[in-house]
């Protein structure tokens, strides 16, 4: 049919490709139009088997959602369908795994120690849908133990391994397999350690969710989280939580993600090697108290995590001597690393708590929380690892 310029304007040209991208394509499209009725029917009558609208699903999306998964359950032989769901943030991943798997009425077991925004999810947000938090040292078994004996509203453990900032492990063979005794759902934040490093799906973990923010991009260049669970029930409530709730991921950040993980392997090895590296010089520096990193056998948890983790990642805090001012003291000095509040980047990067993120809290909660006034956390980037001892040598003396 001829068109008359206006419709021509409208009409959007035809796709004129005839041999497969070697790269992941963007599909920056809204909906996807179907070649004939019943394909539309088709799709409709299952709309997470096609593509439909963009809120649903995404080429683009689901390719490195999947991808994800792939990586967790690499190499575990119970997961033959492992799935991924990208999510516009960290953040969306866990409301959304939260909302699709508990009712209200049913309650989540963790740490008091979660990253701040989920913490404050749980207690201001989630508390209001009445799936109420409770919280315990997951370390300690026996009272895990207890707690779920006497309260069988628990339906679900949530837990971070490592911890921030104190690494602190949890055992995710001990927790998975008291949760399966209780029949209970258990879900792993493994943003600080990626696939490369740790595997809670290993262990029988239910669901893994991950900030890919930060080292699975690891360029500091896109939002975006995943949920990756090993059943195909669980995918369903999931996907189909996260397409009304509309907390997809955005292509765009999706394939930022994607380019970030082609480095993914090389990079978790650097970053584990300066991580090593760097924690060891600071632990005889005379200007540092103490240092804390899990690849030192000074850290309680070392043995823990030399079972459980392959390397022991690039999260590592130390404390200067001098206190708070001396902590400041070092933030001005340092040059190699940002002061930005995020972490899994490329390059180093510093945060002191007390005068940042930790601003705000009351000192005595702080420090009850191991967040001293010298403290330093640094998100160790993959720089020559003379270049970071060097930096950080001047910024301590501060001269
Ligand atoms: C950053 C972070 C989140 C939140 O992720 P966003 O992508 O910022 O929403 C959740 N968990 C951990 C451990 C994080 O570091």
């Amino acid at each position: 049919m001829a068109l008359r310029i206006n419709s021509l304007c409208v009409k959007d040209p035809k796709d004129p490709r005839t041999t497969k991208p070697h790269q992941l394509p963007i599909y920056a499209t809204s909906s996807f139009e179907f070649e004939s009725i019943e394909e539309g029917m088709e799709i409709f009558r299952d709309p997470s088997q096609g593509h439909l609208y963009g809120r649903f699903n995404n080429p683009t999306v689901d390719a490195v959602g999947q991808k994800i998964a792939d990586l967790e359950a690499h190499g575990i032989t119970d997961i033959p369908a492992p799935w991924g769901i990208m999510t516009s943030s960290g953040m969306s991943a866990i409301s959304t795994l939260l909302l699709a798997t508990l009712a209200p009425g049913q309650k989540i077991m963790t740490q008091g120690n979660l990253y701040g925004g989920t913490t404050e999810l749980l207690l201001k947000i989630l508390s209001r849908t009445a799936r109420e938090t409770v919280l315990i040292n997951l370390k300690d078994v026996s009272a895990v133990r207890q707690k779920l004996a006497s309260d069988p509203a628990i339906k679900m453990i949530y837990l971070e391994t490592p911890s921030n900032p104190a690494l602190d492990c949890i055992d995710l063979q001990l927790i998975a397999e008291t949760a399966s005794e209780y029949g209970i759902l258990t879900v792993v934040d493994n943003t600080f350690c990626t696939p490369m490093i740790q595997q809670p799906l290993a262990y029988g973990i239910d669901y893994v969710i991950h900030s890919t923010t930060k080292y699975i991009n690891g360029h500091g260049n896109s939002i975006s989280g995943v949920i990756i669970g090993r059943d195909d029930d669980g995918k369903k409530l999931v996907w189909n939580t996260m397409k009304l709730l509309g907390t997809n991921c955005n292509p765009w950040d999706a394939w930022l993600a994607n380019n970030g993980m082609k480095t993914l392997a090389l990079r978790m090895r650097a970053h584990s090697a300066n991580g090593q590296a760097l924690s060891s010089f600071l632990s005889t520096h005379p200007l540092v108290d103490s240092v804390t990193y899990l690849g030192l056998a000074s850290h309680p948890d070392h043995l823990l995590a030399s079972q459980q983790m392959k390397g022991y990642g690039g999260m590592m805090c130390f404390e200067v001597k001098g206190g708070y001012e001396g902590g400041l003291a070092f933030m001005n000095a340092i040059k190699i690393g940002a002061l930005a509040p995020t972490m899994g980047d490329v390059d180093t990067l510093i945060l002191h708590p007390a005068s940042m993120s930790h601003l705000n809290v009351d000192r005595t909660l702080r420090l009850e929380n191991g967040i001293t006034d010298g403290l330093i956390r640094v998100s160790i980037g993959i720089e020559d690892i003379e270049d970071l001892k060097e930096d950080f040598d001047r910024a301590l003396r501060n001269p």
